[in-house]
């Protein structure tokens, strides 16, 4: 009889006997004594104070957190990591060891840019959890760092981030020679309702790229209109930094005014409206027809090539937007864009499309940056900015609406200025036609 079937039967025997804890044990002849082999009253982890962990974990929406298993893959991947010392493991570290997050620098320093949960196993989900805690955080009366609380309150006042009234949303389109089509105040059937956001509608550069669009849209013959004065903010940023409650009034709002329109498709200038009007305006009843300005003027790449008639011989790199790339899965189309601009040297960054590196204004940001300094060595679209010196890119292209002004100020800052020139890829199609 085998060796194996002895101790089958052995086993069987055994059975029936209560168990015996033995200090010494000779199993098979081979002595198996020792600490390891042991059997130990059940373990209870006195040295932890987990009410942080819990406390975070018992939030509706953050319950993932409870998941993590210290693997540290995503601390590779964090953006903030990168340039101070965060990630999913390190705060659950920290939460395990009596963290109270809702009170801590910790709750805003997440850009939910989505390279966590990319990569991580356990599917640790920092784009429900940060959002989660920071409205739970602001409902407690917790204190919010003063430049997102002054956003919060420009965007309950105006509707808008900026603290613009709603009166000047129009006015870059007053300077123009094409015929931007007010629907607030002349409603008529069109074909494209260009959702404009306010960064094009309000910031200096971002009047730029308004401008460029709607000559673009002018030449390629696009029936289109805009809200006008009566459109506001998106919400989503609002959202993703913990004032749900902002996000929920301006989707009423816009999505009020969407009802009120006749038109085909929703063509919208930023990723982060393009996230909220895909992805959660549903939520709230407003579903449409949505693309961002990439993927619209792609589908025409046919119709558009021809009239791009002034070679753009530059070094060209691009910044994957977090809300375009990974979030909503969209590579290709500003690809498609920039590669058929005549001219045009087009070369990747080394983190690029699903590894893009994000520019620090996601999740609230974008209101952060003053806050931010203290808590890393470097702004993300400061080494950003080094990346694309360092593939020897003269353009960096973007199609944000909030990376123009980020990346311009980080080219200063930098001290990159004359080497390095930030366009919206709008802009560098106008400038072909
Ligand atoms: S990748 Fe996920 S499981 Fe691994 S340490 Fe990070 S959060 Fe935890
Ligand atoms: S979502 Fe982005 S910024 Fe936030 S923890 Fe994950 S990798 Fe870091």
């Amino acid at each position: 009889m085998s060796q194996f079937h002895k101790t089958m039967m052995r086993k069987e025997k055994e059975k029936d006997q209560s168990f015996v804890q033995k200090e010494n044990a000779i199993v098979d002849g081979i002595d198996i004594s020792g600490h390891w082999n042991r059997m130990y009253e059940p373990r209870e982890l006195t040295s932890y104070d987990t009410s942080g962990l819990d406390a975070l974990r018992d939030i509706p929406g953050a319950e993932s957190i409870g998941w993590c298993y210290q693997c540290a893959q995503c601390i590779g991947v964090c953006p903030v990591d990168n340039v101070g010392d965060y990630g999913p493991r390190k705060i659950f570290r920290k939460l395990q060891t009596g963290l109270n997050i809702l009170d801590s620098a910790d709750l805003w320093q997440c850009t939910t840019c989505m390279n966590c949960l990319r990569v991580c196993p356990k599917e640790v989900d920092m784009i429900k959890i940060m959002p989660a805690a920071r409205e739970k955080a602001i409902l407690d009366g917790n204190e919010v760092p003063a430049e997102l609380q002054e956003m919060f309150q420009n965007t309950a006042e105006y509707g808008n981030p900026m603290g613009e009234s709603a009166r000047k949303r129009t006015k870059w389109a007053k300077k123009l020679d094409v015929d931007v089509r007010d629907l607030s105040k002349n409603p008529e059937a069109v074909d494209v309702l260009w959702f404009v956001g306010d960064y094009y509608a309000y910031h200096g550069r971002g009047n730029d790229a308004a401008s460029a669009m709607a000559r673009v849209f002018s030449r390629l013959g696009v029936d289109f209109g805009t809200l006008g004065a009566e459109e506001k903010c998106d919400g989503d940023s609002q959202r993703l930094a913990g004032e749900k409650g902002l996000f929920e009034m301006m989707a009423e709002h816009n999505i009020e005014q969407f009802n009120s329109q006749e038109f085909n498709k929703l063509v919208v200038s930023g990723p982060h409206a393009y996230n909220a009007i895909k992805n959660e305006y549903p939520k709230m009843g407003g579903t449409y027809n949505v693309e961002h300005y990439t993927q619209f003027l792609s589908a025409m790449i046919d119709k558009l090539k021809p009239l791009m008639v002034n070679s753009f011989d530059k070094k060209v790199t691009f910044h994957d937007p977090c809300y375009l790339g990974r979030h909503n899965g969209e590579y290709d189309a500003p690809r498609a864009l920039l590669n058929a601009v005549p001219g045009i040297e087009f070369g990747e960054m080394f983190r690029c499309k699903e590894q893009g590196y994000c520019c620090g204004g996601g999740g609230g940001g974008m209101w952060l940056d003053g806050f931010m300094s203290d808590n890393i060595n470097e702004r993300l679209s400061e080494n950003r900015v080094k990346e694309a010196i360092a593939v020897g890119a003269e353009v960096l292209a973007v199609c944000c609406p909030y990376e123009v002004s980020r990346f311009e100020d980080a080219v200063k800052s930098t001290g990159n200025e004359g080497k390095l020139e930030v366009l919206d890829i709008i802009e560098i199609i106008d400038r072909c036609m």
